[in-house]
């Protein structure tokens, strides 16, 4: 007699996680999350199924060597009922010299296309943008979906964040983890960073020695050039932004109240309403928990400004 195989993810009695596309984006982000074990399940979704089921045998043969988490891979969207985060990467992505806004109307109608549906068979779930251009998409799905809105977000300037840290660590000589600076705005071309609170335990880092506007300024092209640097070698990037959707994906599961720069519909943020883009974020298990509203000077609210401008013209 055949048993029945049920292995329970030893961390959470259900969190199914939803990936949908699963080209470079989705693959590396499931497997991010594989690799941290706290899902109970993942299913894969993708409009060429082939690519969904490939990952689910590949995936399945790596599961002697982590923490269990059920593996499947679906058909139809319908696959995705019960998820409790739905990742999306479908769509184009950016080729040499194109920015993500270029990527608009090709990726607004696979919006209009998927996600009415997921919302219908996951109302319950949390819905994680990540397809460019982020922040436009992000405020298509809010719309699409009718969820409430702490419960769509997109990853926004959580990876430019992450570069940015990086670059200024490299300045200091101090890990990207003890580097208190963010990056907000659009996650594309009209980013900014927030240089006026920017600090490592406290000290501005305008006040370490041998960081000066000129050393920031370095460090904030680096962070902005990354994407066309990386697609300009590589075609893509994957890694860093699958590590933020993990990151995402782990402190939703466990429930951290931790703040990240994510794209939101924004409410009278410096005046500003009906847009999404990123500001800085409390995420708990239910999603979007609080926006906090953090200092600018001058420039900066200027420059806040600039990105609501360009976002809204592609509304
Ligand atoms: P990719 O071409 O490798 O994968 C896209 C996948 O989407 C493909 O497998 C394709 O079959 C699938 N797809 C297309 N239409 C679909 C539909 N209707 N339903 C389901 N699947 C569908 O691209 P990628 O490199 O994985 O990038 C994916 C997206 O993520 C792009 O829009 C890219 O710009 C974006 N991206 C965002 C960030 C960020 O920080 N937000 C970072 C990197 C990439």
């Amino acid at each position: 007699m055949p048993r029945t195989c049920i292995i329970n993810s030893p961390y959470v009695a259900k969190f199914k996680v939803g990936v949908v596309g699963c080209g470079n984006v989705g693959a590396t982000a499931a497997y991010a999350m594989l690799i941290e074990g706290t899902p109970s399940e993942i299913v894969l979704y993708d409009l060429d199924y082939k690519r969904a089921h490939g990952l689910e045998l590949d995936f399945e043969h790596s599961l002697s060597f982590v923490d269990y988490t059920k593996i499947t891979s679906t058909k139809e969207l319908d696959g995705l009922h019960d998820c409790d985060m739905i990742v999306i990467t479908a769509g184009a992505r950016q080729k040499k010299g194109e920015t993500r806004l270029d990527l608009i109307t090709k990726n607004r109608e696979i919006f209009k296309q998927i996600i009415p549906k997921i919302a219908k068979v996951a109302p319950n779930s949390i819905l994680v943008i990540v397809s460019n251009p982020v922040d436009v998409l992000t405020y298509e799905a809010i719309k699409l979906s009718r969820f409430p809105e702490h419960r769509v977000f997109g990853t926004g300037t959580m990876l430019d964040t992450a570069r940015f840290q990086f670059h200024i660590s490299e300045k200091l000589c101090i890990s990207p983890k003890s580097i208190d600076a963010y990056v907000l705005g659009e996650h594309g071309d009209t980013s900014f960073p927030v240089y006026s609170s920017a600090n490592v335990a406290g000290k501005p880092i305008m006040d370490f020695e041998g960081f000066d506007q000129k050393a920031a300024d370095e460090t904030y092209q680096k962070t902005k050039d990354a994407a066309y640097r990386i697609i300009h070698d590589m075609g893509f990037t994957c890694y860093s932004i699958g590590m933020v959707i993990k990151e995402i994906m782990v402190h939703i599961t466990h429930n951290s109240r931790v703040a990240l720069p994510l794209s939101v519909m924004l409410h009278d943020y410096y005046d500003h309403s009906d847009v999404c883009l990123s500001v800085p974020c409390i995420l708990d298990s239910e999603g979007i928990a609080e926006v906090i509203t953090v200092p600018l000077d001058e420039k900066e609210q200027e420059m806040l400004a600039k990105s609501v401008e360009t976002l809204k013209g592609y509304q």
